[in-house]
């Protein structure tokens, strides 16, 4: 890289895993290249998720390229064997990353791509957006809702259910996050679970194994212009961990429809009865953060961005890691996210050769 104009060959925006993922792979390929991470330390969106979070998949099944995961006694790996596991993994590979970097916007110019954050640019011939979903989470329209004063936060910023102890909660949101954090809050606080449809539970014996072989098996089927009709289930259908079973025998993993509307101090059910609701955690997933990339004008309403594969459609020197589905069948996950990595770097090393 010359270090004056700080001009690279390729800029990685991001340091969690798809970051890592990729640079394991553009290693390899004698580009000169730099990670830009927003955080100050390694972990990417782990470093934000609840202290008891545990995956759904075992060790082997959450590794990224090259590097195995130890396996882990007592079962999956929890929320701080991951961030130990990430950082193990950029020390071990020496990845060129800087930290805290928050990259405001990416403008084009001539061939290059500026990537600019502060006072600071770096002039890249091709840019890996990786940065993930848990800058932008999503908490959709309710009728009220400006109204209600009692405490709200989203699944990205809650940490452990202490605070709660004795309170009337309302989790709202039917996917992992919502069965795991209602698993945990139930066990202090009186709660409700609040679901658009009946949440989809997967087998007791089915983890991230089985969601992840089917995910494969959709995108082979992609990859060959077959269409799979069998029911595939997505990262939102729930893997019954342990604590999501214990959840089950308790009888708190039933969820209700939504209610008619927020009141002040709660909300009024469909059959017009109120009730008072000190706390509403909001489980409604994320959107891509990719706000840095809005001054090239390719987001799409829906937040996304047009692209074959992984390569925005209309800036052939920027690629998309990690977003999950719609840039590559389970790239949101640590198992997924390796093949997707790869076959972006390879379309990197050809398109600037
Ligand atoms: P992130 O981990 O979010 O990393 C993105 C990085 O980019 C962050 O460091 C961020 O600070 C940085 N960044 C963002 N914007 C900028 C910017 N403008 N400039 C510079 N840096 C920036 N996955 C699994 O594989 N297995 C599981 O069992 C699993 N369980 C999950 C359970 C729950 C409840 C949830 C919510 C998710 C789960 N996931 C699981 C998914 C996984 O946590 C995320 O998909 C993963 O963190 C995504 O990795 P990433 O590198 O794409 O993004």
């Amino acid at each position: 890289m010359n270090a004056l104009s700080n001009e690279v060959d390729v800029v990685v925006i991001g340091g969690g895993q798809a970051a890592l993922a990729t640079a394991y792979f553009l290693r390899r390929t004698g580009l000169s290249f730099i990670l830009l991470d927003a955080e100050s330390s390694s972990g990417g969106a782990w470093l934000h998720a609840w202290k008891s979070l545990r995956l759904f998949s075992p060790a082997t099944w959450s590794s990224i390229a090259g590097r195995q995961m130890e396996p882990k006694v007592g079962g999956y790996p929890m929320r701080q064997d991951v961030i130990d596991y990430l950082a193990d993994y950029e020390r071990h590979y020496q990845l060129p990353i800087e930290r805290p970097v928050f990259v405001e916007r990416v403008e084009t110019s001539g061939e290059r791509l500026n990537v600019i954050s502060g006072s600071r640019q770096w002039q890249a011939r091709a840019v890996v957006s990786a940065t993930g979903t848990w800058r932008h989470p999503y908490i959709p329209a309710f009728e009220g809702i400006e109204n209600f004063r009692g405490e709200q936060i989203h699944s990205a910023h809650y940490f452990s259910s202490e605070k709660y102890a004795g309170k009337r909660v309302l989790i709202i949101g039917g996917g992992n996050s919502g069965a795991q954090i209602l698993a945990e809050v139930s066990q202090v606080a009186n709660t409700s679970w609040l679901t658009l449809t009946e949440p989809i539970f997967l087998a007791d014996d089915v983890d991230g194994r089985v969601l992840f072989a089917r995910a494969t098996e959709r995108w082979k089927a992609q990859q060959e212009g077959r269409v799979i009709d069998a029911p595939v289930g997505g990262l939102g259908d729930i893997v019954m961990i342990d604590s999501v079973k214990d959840a089950r025998t308790r009888g708190v993993l039933h969820a209700v429809r939504p209610f008619k509307r927020f009141t002040e101090n709660g909300v009024v059910w469909q059959d017009s009865s109120e009730e008072t609701i000190d706390a509403v955690i909001w489980c409604t997933g994320f959107r891509p953060a990719l706000e840095h990339l809005q001054a090239l004008d390719i987001i799409n309403p829906d937040g996304r961005i047009q692209v074959t594969g992984t390569r925005a459609l209309n800036i052939p020197n920027l690629w998309l890691v990690g977003y999950g589905d719609w840039t590559g069948a389970a790239s949101a996950t640590l198992i997924g996210v390796t093949r997707n990595a790869r076959s972006t770097v390879a379309e990197i090393v050809e398109a600037l050769s």
